[in-house]
């Protein structure tokens, strides 16, 4: 089946607009917004608090019942240091791909929407479609949880949400979730020749990062484990350690870094009450007892709840019949999809492209890829105008 052209004009006009996460998204949706004021539909800003970005909902169909939401993040990560052979603002063709950030995860999916939506508009429709488009995703999907409170608080709401982020347009009705964390040791500065008065952060620290390194163990070879996950246990990583001014100072001050991904149903709140209690019982009692106001400090830096929609959940069969595919994946990266859960939107992840492009230089979709998103929009057109869902 050969792409419409018109994607492909879209994709060009979405992945031109630099939306990486440090920028605004405004323009971005203007252009949006205006493409469907002249198609007739109304859409909704849901803006940030400083006004700079927002979320974008829009109602293609009758507003009296619930419908299908499609759902996409309209920021980018960013291309800062990569090594990249075009212009990632501006979409290039070569082999039947499309190159531009954005063109994978994930503007594709968006353009595909907005493409089609003139076709879908011309016939009566008896099950909206909302578009739900956020800004903020690439960095802790962020931007989203106002769209979702404003939705969950509405009479009217979606009945299922489909997040298009790359799966190969396999249905993906599982993944894990993602809690992050900012930890601030507080020591006692004194000269290193006099350490037994001072309070050594760096090394309390360090004490933390090998508690963590523990359980990531324990979590690898005792599990819990689901075999559809890659890698099949919950995770456990620090990611960065800062300390210490001078090697001659006992160091004041150190932060780290960390993360669980989660099982779906492994609770993050319990690993996270595990770290802290080790430090309370086996770290800080030596701090307090040399300095009473030593001690840890923790910062939330994001939480990603993970995703498990029942395989015979409606959605999930609603997505699997306009695949055409007999079984459902599970993947191991976070989206919005567990967020429109939690907001009482059941949802899958199922879009063009493959997650093994996104995020690096020269990141591309297929053409093959779109052509499929197209025939499963089309195929949910049907459903939507029969009133079958
Ligand atoms: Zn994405």
């Amino acid at each position: 089946m050969p792409t419409d052209s018109k994607s492909i004009h879209m994709i060009k006009r979405l992945v031109g607009f630099d939306t990486t996460s440090r920028n605004s998204n405004l323009e971005l949706m203007e252009f949006v917004g205006g493409y469907l004021k002249d198609l007739g539909v109304e859409s909704e800003l849901v803006h940030n608090e400083e006004g700079t970005k927002a979320n974008l909902y829009a109602t293609l169909g009758p507003t009296d019942r619930p419908g299908i939401a499609l759902s996409g993040h309209t920021d980018v990560v960013p291309v800062d240091g990569q090594d990249w052979h075009t212009d990632p603002f501006q979409v290039v063709e070569n082999h039947g791909r499309l190159y531009g950030r954005g063109t994978c995860d994930m503007k594709s999916f968006i353009g595909v929407c907005l493409a089609l939506a003139p076709e879908f508009l011309a016939r009566d429709i008896v099950t909206p479609l909302h578009f739900a488009f956020s800004h903020d995703e690439e960095i802790g999907c962020v931007g989203v949880r106002s769209l979702i409170d404003t939705l969950a608080g509405r009479p009217i709401k979606p009945s299922a949400v489909i997040i298009g982020e790359p799966t190969e347009m396999k249905v993906v009705r599982a993944h894990k979730g993602k809690l992050s964390y900012r930890c601030h040791v507080r020591g006692f500065e004194a000269h290193s020749s006099l350490s037994h008065i001072g309070v050594n952060a760096v090394e309390a620290a360090a004490e933390a990062v090998a508690y963590l390194k523990i359980m990531a163990r324990r979590h690898r070879d005792q599990g819990p484990f689901d075999p559809e996950l890659v890698p099949p246990y919950t995770t456990v990583h620090t990611g960065t350690i800062h300390g210490g001014t001078a090697l001659n100072i006992v160091p004041r001050d150190c932060h780290f870094e960390f993360e669980f991904r989660h099982l779906p149903d492994d609770d993050p709140d319990v690993l996270l009450g595990e770290l802290r209690r080790h430090i309370a019982e086996h770290i800080e009692p030596e701090m307090h007892a040399a300095q009473p106001a030593t001690g840890f400090d923790f910062e939330p830096l994001s939480h990603i709840p993970g995703l498990s929609t029942d395989e015979d959940a409606d959605i999930v069969q609603l997505a699997k019949a306009l695949t055409g595919q007999n079984s459902t994946a599970k993947v191991s990266f976070g989206t919005e999809a567990g967020l429109f859960h939690d907001g009482g939107m059941p949802a899958v992840v199922c879009g063009p492209g493959s997650i093994d492009q996104a995020h690096k230089p020269d990141e591309f979709i297929a053409r093959e890829q779109i052509s499929q998103c197209e025939a499963f929009l089309r195929k949910l057109f049907e459903r939507c105008w029969q009133g079958t869902i």
